[in-house]
């Protein structure tokens, strides 16, 4: 494992590029993220070797211990949003634990996966270990789910598709599923915070990565005090942000289609458009940064995942409205509490029922956090060690220990 990360720092320019072809996604960004997942692969090299059950002390004369067993063959099924991220949480782990592994990238991405696992045979990783089976889902990642041969699945996408996953394991071989799902992540600002700083946070919070990010901080809170000066500061901001070509215009018609139905309907149900929404000059599927404010909490735009450059901005008055209202989604991915009020930051952070809560910070990742979803953004967590325990399982060992007949 220590020499495939070595690989991957070796070629972070070919995997770049491969990853910019595919999803359109910034080449500068994209070797900073290649350089993390050669970090992430080297973390979970150091728990290889860690891995361990215990000794039990048990009631009757027996001796007995656990074992922690590789879980078996397990399929990965990922988005196209982060390709190189995506494949080394998943293939770091499971590899640690010892599994043999499918990975399935989506559709859109499959570049960068394939020249993955051309790495993992250069750095003597056994043939039939690292695997990757290209296709769409409804034919390659269906048959993975359906596989009675796999062990495992773990699923990083949509809600969607994450209930049909569980489905198929449940009409197969009751494999276990972890499901890294959407999100409609609250960001919330409090009067006391140093409104510029904070604009550049929110506007971060949705528009990097395109906004493609499953923990985008889409729905903000602003609260009341400070609302107005917020508000002009953020379009100001945003109005400066560049869409650029990051080498090659290709980004996926549909998702740009489907942000440019859900600019529509915001405008329908009433919401005001202070900035962008509609594509942007460049050549290529880009929109502009674009922000609504008179945003109510069930207008389409509040509740569903856009998956795009898309802010929607909602005014609040006490902490106990903003934690009842950034609660009232069916999803549980991320949240943003922006205050310098210890009390108030921990009473938000304990009361949402999120994954992860980002204090003063947003897209704060690290190998050691562990990530993931309340609600139906999923079950299971990537990353930490967390994310080892949930491809291995415990096999119980026990004997007499004075030869006793049981
Ligand atoms: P998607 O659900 O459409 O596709 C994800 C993967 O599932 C792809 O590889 C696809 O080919 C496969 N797939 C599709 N149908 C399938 C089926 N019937 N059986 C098996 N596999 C199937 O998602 P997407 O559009 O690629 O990515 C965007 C979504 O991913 C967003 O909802 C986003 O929030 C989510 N996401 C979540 C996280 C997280 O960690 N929670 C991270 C990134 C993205």
């Amino acid at each position: 494992m220590l020499k495939f990360a070595d690989l991957i720092d070796e070629n972070v320019e070919e995997l770049a590029a491969l990853d910019t072809i595919d999803a359109g996604k910034l080449y500068s960004m994209n070797k900073m993220e290649i350089h993390s997942a050669a970090e992430t692969i080297r973390y979970f090299a150091g728990a290889a070797d860690k891995i361990h059950g215990e000794t039990l002390k048990m009631s009757r004369e027996l001796q007995a211990y656990t074992l922690s067993e590789p879980i078996g063959v397990v399929g990965h099924i990922i988005p196209w949003n982060f390709p190189s991220t995506m494949f080394v949480m998943k293939v770091g782990p499971s590899l640690a634990a010892g599994c043999t592994i499918i990975v399935k990238p989506a559709e859109q991405t499959p570049l960068s996966a394939l020249f993955y696992a051309h790495l993992a045979k250069r750095a003597g990783i056994p043939n039939g270990v690292v695997n990757v089976v290209t296709g769409y889902g409804h034919t390659a990642g269906a048959a993975i789910t359906s596989h009675m041969d796999v062990d495992m699945v773990s699923f990083t996408g949509s809600t969607e598709v994450g209930r049909l996953v569980m489905q198929a394991a449940a009409l197969s071989n009751l494999k276990p599923v972890s499901l890294e799902l959407g999100g409609k992540s609250p960001f919330i600002v409090f009067d006391d915070v140093d409104v510029d700083r904070v604009v550049d946070l929110a506007l971060q919070g949705v528009l990097f990565n395109k906004g493609e990010i499953c923990v985008a901080g889409s729905r903000v809170f602003v609260q009341q005090g400070i609302y107005d000066e917020f508000i002009i500061k953020l379009v100001e901001k945003a109005k400066s942000w560049v869409v650029g070509d990051p080498f090659n215009p290709n980004v996926d018609k549909k998702q740009y289609q489907k942000i440019l139905s859900y600019i529509d309907i915001g405008k329908k149900e009433g919401a005001t458009l202070l900035t962008g929404g509609k594509p942007s000059d460049r050549k290529g599927y880009y929109i502009e940064p674009t922000i609504f404010v008179d945003v109510k909490d069930d207008m389409t735009i509040a509740k569903e995942e856009i998956f795009g450059p898309v802010m929607s901005v909602l005014k609040f008055k006490s902490v106990e409205e903003v934690i009842k209202r950034a609660n009232g989604t069916k999803y549980g991915l991320a949240a943003g509490v922006m205050t310098d009020n210890l009390n108030i930051a921990n009473t938000v952070s304990r009361s949402i029922r999120a994954g992860v809560v980002w204090i003063n910070c947003y897209f704060a990742f690290d190998n050691d956090l562990p990530y993931g979803g309340y609600k139906m953004s999923g079950f299971g967590r990537d990353c930490g060690l967390e994310s080892l325990h949930k491809y291995l399982q415990v096999k119980s060992v026990a004997t007499p220990i004075y030869n006793t007949p049981w």
